[in-house]
């Protein structure tokens, strides 16, 4: 983590910013919670176990710049409300998701899939692609179990 979090400080500086502490504890709360998908709110809940004085507004402006340097991706599951996401080290596009409809877990799927879709959209649109996000959304296996299970669905 240590590891990362160096990396993460250099490309700041590559862009003339500080790694500050607040900034600091931002990204270890991101470090520490990279399997979840945590909106600003948990963001800023977490930090405050850390940084107490820290405010919501400081650790919002603290995600947006992340998600300007490309370091995480903001995205949004369809409930309104946006999340942020580490980026994969070295990866180059946004990483994939699953999103359970009935019980809202979600998955990641790092492997690109998309590569001939690009191909396609670049050669009949002239469309330049940079990146892409791909969410599916439906029902994932523990709910596909429980549903066989006890006969009945939602
Ligand atoms: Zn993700
Ligand atoms: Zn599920
Ligand atoms: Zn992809």
């Amino acid at each position: 983590m240590e590891h990362r979090l160096e990396r993460i400080k250099k490309q700041l500086h590559s862009q003339s910013y500080k790694l500050t502490p607040q900034r600091e504890a931002t990204v270890r709360v991101l470090l520490e919670n990279e399997a979840d998908h945590l909106s600003a709110e948990d963001v800023y809940l977490l930090v405050k176990e850390k940084a107490p004085e820290i405010g919501l507004a400081t650790v919002y402006r603290t995600l947006e710049l992340l998600s300007e340097l490309k370091v995480v991706d903001k995205i949004n599951f369809g409930d309104g409300v946006s999340r942020y996401d580490l980026r994969k080290e070295g990866a180059e596009h946004f990483h994939h998701h699953l999103v359970c409809t009935e019980c809202g877990a979600v998955e990641e799927i790092e492997e690109d899939l998309l590569g001939e879709v690009e191909k396609i959209v670049e050669k009949d649109w002239k469309f330049q692609v940079k990146d892409h996000r791909l969410t599916f959304h439906g029902i994932c296996k523990v709910c596909q179990e429980i549903t066989v299970k006890t006969g009945t669905s939602k």
